[in-house]
């Protein structure tokens, strides 16, 4: 198995878990340039109350946490899903090296849908962005909460 895929597997794993605690199932890593992972996180909007504790956002927090700095030069960062819009800035704030994403989000994506922040001239870091990976399995989770909250 490739290294990218064992790390967006680790992120289909946050995204389960998240799915266990009835938050939305995004997972996200986020990966040193060693190779070592740092943070991995899923949202948790509704057990903390906080409209911003998207997976990419906690995972971004933890690591600058123990790297010391609010910047992540050359670290990698897996989401299962298409970072939405503030997502996609905080990335760009933290100067992530490059963005691994599973399934696309036409509803909510910030990246190849709506705001698409790294396209514009106004974003001062744009990271190096690889969708698809994982992305069938991260597409099902989402489904799969969302039916069940339906039925
Ligand atoms: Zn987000």
């Amino acid at each position: 198995m490739s290294e990218f895929r064992s790390h967006m597997d680790q992120a289909l794993d946050e995204a389960r878990a998240a799915a266990a605690r009835g938050e939305v199932p995004v997972g996200a890593v986020v990966v040193a340039p060693d190779g070592r992972v740092v943070a991995a996180a899923g949202n948790r909007t509704r057990e903390l109350n906080d409209p911003t504790a998207h997976a990419e956002v906690l995972a971004l927090r933890t690591a600058c946490a123990l790297v010391g700095s609010e910047r992540l030069p050359d670290h990698d960062l897996y989401v299962t899903l298409e970072p939405c819009p503030m997502c996609a800035a905080a990335i760009s704030f933290a100067r992530i090296g490059r963005l691994y994403y599973g399934a696309e989000d036409p509803k909510s994506g910030g990246v190849a849908h709506g705001a698409r922040v790294f396209a514009h001239a106004q974003c001062h870091h744009v990271p190096e962005v690889y969708d698809g990976i994982g992305a069938e399995e991260a597409a099902r989770l989402l489904q799969e909460f969302f039916a069940g909250r339906r039925g």
